[in-house]
């Protein structure tokens, strides 16, 4: 069983958490008090079998079948302007702190961020799901960058350390078993004072507070980690980087999502 990725604490004793979706088990650390998933499947099961993209459209189909109005509602109020909002913050962030070379999308998915960052930037991306691997790869090697299909964990070893201006995580870490282990491998591969952009869901916004279970931020299996600010915070500063930016607008509550942006920290 899984122990707390953020202090470590293995929670046996701990009762499952009410958002719990038999066989994924959810618990709240007895420690720090984060909401996590105790039996994530193994990588090699999200290339595939649970892969993402895959997932998702289940997910959907789901939330439509259980309530066709608010699922309706949700879409048509909230999607289109939310989608467009945070694609314009990933591109903003990015020219605005990262400096120009090389940059790491984890998580890339079918690389679409990855092909709009500005010509100063070459795309680099890892990610696990072969199929959306291969549609990256094709839209990033004609800016001299590469796709690695990998978990990130694998992918991440094979750069080199010291390679990276910037390195995005945008819907990731709340994926990740290792959150830790992601993020010291990414601090290795930055330069000195390189930067990290962070954006998971926020289990402390007011749609989970209201919806709960319902919460749109709930996928099994994928996502297992449930980060309010202050615990996405302590760990990002734990794995060596210092916070440049975690502000109250960064993670206001009625977004279902926060961002973060860090930069590797040199003593
Ligand atoms: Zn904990």
């Amino acid at each position: 069983m899984r122990g707390c990725p953020v202090c470590n604490l293995d929670n046996q004793s701990v009762p499952s958490s009410p958002y719990s979706l038999i066989p994924w088990e959810l618990k709240r650390c007895a420690g720090c008090g984060l909401v996590y998933m105790v039996n994530p499947p193994e990588y090699v099961m999200l290339e595939d079998e649970f892969a993402w993209e895959k997932t998702r459209s289940e997910e959907r189909e789901k939330r439509r079948r259980r309530s066709p109005l608010l699922y309706d509602i949700g879409h048509g109020f909230s999607t289109i302007p939310k989608r467009l909002l945070r694609r314009d913050k990933l591109g903003v962030w990015v020219r605005r702190f990262v400096a120009p070379g090389p940059v790491l999308d984890v998580g890339c998915g079918d690389g679409s961020a990855l092909a709009q960052l500005p010509v100063q930037f070459t795309p680099f991306g890892i990610e696990v799901s072969k199929a959306q691997a291969q549609l990256a790869q094709s839209r990033v090697a004609s800016r001299g960058g590469r796709v690695v299909q990998a978990d990130a964990l694998s992918g991440m070893k094979q750069f080199e350390a010291g390679f990276f201006s910037g390195i995005i995580m945008n819907s990731y870490l709340e994926h990740e078993m290792n959150p830790r282990d992601a993020l010291q491998l990414a601090c290795a591969l930055m330069k000195p004072n390189a930067r990290l952009i962070i954006k998971v869901p926020n289990f402390d916004s007011c749609n989970r507070l209201l919806r709960g279970a319902r919460w749109c931020g709930f996928r099994y299996p994928d996502h297992v980690n449930y980060f309010i600010p202050s615990l996405l915070t302590r760990l990002v500063r734990d794995s060596g980087f210092r916070i440049l930016r975690a502000r109250l607008t960064d993670h206001f509550p009625t977004s279902d999502n926060m961002w973060l942006l860090a930069e590797k920290h040199i003593s």
